[in-house]
């Protein structure tokens, strides 16, 4: 559970400050308990009341309970106060518990104040009030300084603070990236794809805002904060299968042989009286088990006589029955944030009453292919030019991720077009990955003005087939530079761009699905690189690769349905040796 404090002196505007900060991050889909500091002869009890007669007798707790609410008074008497550490474990788990006072416990907080009161700020002194929500502008402070009426604003503040939410993409400019975010350690030559991946996943954080979203509409979304249960699944025992309910207690070691009472217990509809012990209820699959029932025999293995259900030896208390909870708790954390929502958890989130929850806001992927050379099948015969396919493949991949694609068309191997695309990218999209050009040629105009109008760093990465990834900003906007072969941009995007990918947009670092087949195929390799083979499963499960290596070979893409990984060691491989495969369903898939 997250913690956040509002702390000020008298008359500072902290409850008022509280109460509004309960509603505004309730009103964004959080669960929001408090806990508020009192003076020391506090009551919510009146003397006279039942409860208030109880204490005064001497009970050590008193529960005073409606339909309505519960509460649960604990009498300290000569026991010390308890901190506010002893106090938390006490309240039902929820997203985010505002303390009111506790000035002096560690945990974080935001100085209400108000320019009246004439008093000093805790905030010059204390390190753990993390921003001053004020209606005037004390200055000289270690810490930001909200206005004590912008509410929106102090709840940002918080649930960022807490880790709840991202900052919204509009107030969030992406350049929030290091500008340093894809630099190499200094004197690499040839960087080998762990280390390549290694400093990607330390680079990248997330860029992308978040919104609040019933669960059928957050279907392939990444959420933005954990999912907690809002109540138990089964909210109440009940029957595992179609048979007979009774307390076990009143069976005899030979099994039982039960009078029927009357009526029976179908789910949805409870069986209104208890079933006295002794005898046995008609009770069908999901009933709620009725007081007086704590076992159920399966129909098939009673024999009903009359009005008698009779029964072998051998069923264990709780038999057939399923506990309330037993599946998920209330307040259970039943999905972390990061967790992309796939069918079956939209299964587990109405189980545990959930209506809405806090998803990213899906990334936009710009594509762009540059080259002269390039052309849209269709529009010409000229063999000196080739048709892009570069573009449908990565916008494909993008969709594929579910992420929303976004066509940049084709870049003109001059620096002035590239500039034009590349500004209005930067407007529209959260991330670019950008084919050809990469390298350090004349005509490689991508590198070269990502290096000298935005940041760049060409990465030479040890891996075949692939040439330098160009990875830079631009206007504040992660570029992925990938190579203009189609083989390698392939490659490239699925080995680096997607577990990049996935942290821009709030997700985990992916690793690739892989395992391990022994190999269909011969190949002598030579240490140094990493390579990956376009390859696919045969019948009997051995790795089979594509029969030409040739960078050029787009056809040998579609023939395969994943890659072989082949890592930097020399390998002498051989039909049998094992080897891993990387399906494509795992690397084209979110
Ligand atoms: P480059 O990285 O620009 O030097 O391109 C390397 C090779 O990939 C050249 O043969 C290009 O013609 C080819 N190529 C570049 N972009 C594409 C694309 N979008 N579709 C197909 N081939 C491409
Ligand atoms: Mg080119």
């Amino acid at each position: 559970m997250k913690l956040f404090g509002v702390v000020g002196w008298k008359n500072s505007g902290k409850t008022g400050l509280m109460e509004r900060l309960v509603a505004e991050i309730s009103g964004r889909g959080f669960r929001v308990s408090t806990l508020k500091h009192a003076h020391h002869a506090v009551d919510v009890d009146q003397p006279g009341k039942d409860s208030y007669r109880h204490r005064q007798a001497g009970a050590v707790e008193v529960v005073l309970a409606s339909r309505k609410r519960w509460a649960m008074m604990h009498e300290l008497r000569d026991t010390p106060e308890p901190e506010l550490e002893d106090l938390l474990p006490k309240l039902t788990p929820v997203d985010l518990v505002l303390v009111e006072g506790y000035k002096r416990s560690r945990h974080p907080k935001i100085e209400a104040h108000r320019v009246e009161t004439g008093k000093g700020l805790l905030a010059r002194e204390d390190t753990t009030v993390r921003a001053v929500a004020s209606n005037g502008a004390p200055e000289g402070l270690p810490v930001p300084v909200i206005d004590l009426d912008d509410t929106a604003a102090i709840a940002d503040l918080i649930l960022r603070e807490a880790g709840l939410t991202a900052q919204p993409a509009e107030d969030q400019p992406p350049s929030q990236l290091r500008n340093d975010c894809f630099a190499l350690p200094p004197g690499v030559d040839w960087t080998p794809v762990a280390d390549a991946l290694d400093l990607l996943r330390d680079g990248l954080t997330c860029v992308t805002g978040t919104e609040t979203l019933a669960p059928r509409d957050a279907l392939g979304r990444i959420l933005a904060a954990p999912v907690t249960a809002l109540r138990a699944n089964p909210p109440a025992a009940n029957s595992a299968v179609d048979g007979y309910g009774f307390a076990h207690a009143a069976l005899g070691p030979e099994g039982g042989a039960l009078p029927l009472a009357g009526g029976r217990a179908a789910a949805g509809v409870p069986h209104p009286h208890p079933v006295p012990e002794g005898q046995a209820l008609r009770i069908l699959t999901g009933a709620s088990l009725p007081a007086g029932v704590d076992t159920v025999v399966l129909e098939e293995d009673v024999t009903l006589d009359a009005d008698t259900v009779r029964f072998g030896a051998g069923l264990k208390r709780g038999a057939n029955t399923r506990k309330a909870g037993e599946d998920k708790l209330r307040g259970d954390t039943v999905l972390d944030a990061g967790h992309r929502v796939r069918a079956p958890d939209l299964a587990l989130l109405a189980s545990v009453g959930v209506a809405e929850v806090a998803v990213r806001i899906p990334l936009r992927v710009g594509v762009l292919s540059t080259g002269d050379e390039l052309a849209t099948p269709g529009e010409t015969d000229d063999p000196a030019r080739i048709f892009d396919a570069n573009r449908p493949m990565l916008l494909g991949i993008a969709a594929g991720w579910a992420y929303r694609p976004v066509d940049l068309g084709q870049a003109p191997d001059d620096r002035d077009g590239l500039r034009a695309i590349l500004d209005d990218a930067a407007e529209r999209c959260d991330v670019i990955l950008t084919s050809g050009g990469a390298s350090a040629g004349d005509e490689d105009h991508m590198s070269a003005i990502l290096q000298s109008e935005g940041t760049m760093t060409s990465w030479r990465i040890a891996l075949k087939p692939g040439r330098p990834l160009a990875l830079g900003l631009w206007r504040g906007v992660p570029v992925f530079g990938l190579p203009g072969n189609p083989v390698a941009a392939l490659v490239c995007a699925l080995i680096f761009a997607r577990p990049a990918l996935s942290v821009l947009a709030g997700g985990p670092w992916q690793e690739p699905l892989g395992f391990t087949v022994p190999a269909a195929f011969s190949k002598r390799k030579k240490p140094g690189r990493s390579e990956y083979l376009r390859a696919r499963l045969s019948p009997e499960g051995t790795a089979e690769v594509f029969a030409s290596e040739g960078s050029g070979r787009v056809s040998g893409l579609s023939w395969a349905d994943g890659l072989v990984a082949l890592g930097p060691e020399a390998q002498e491989i051989a039909p049998g040796t094992p080897v891993r495969y990387l399906p494509y369903a795992g690397l084209l898939t979110p």
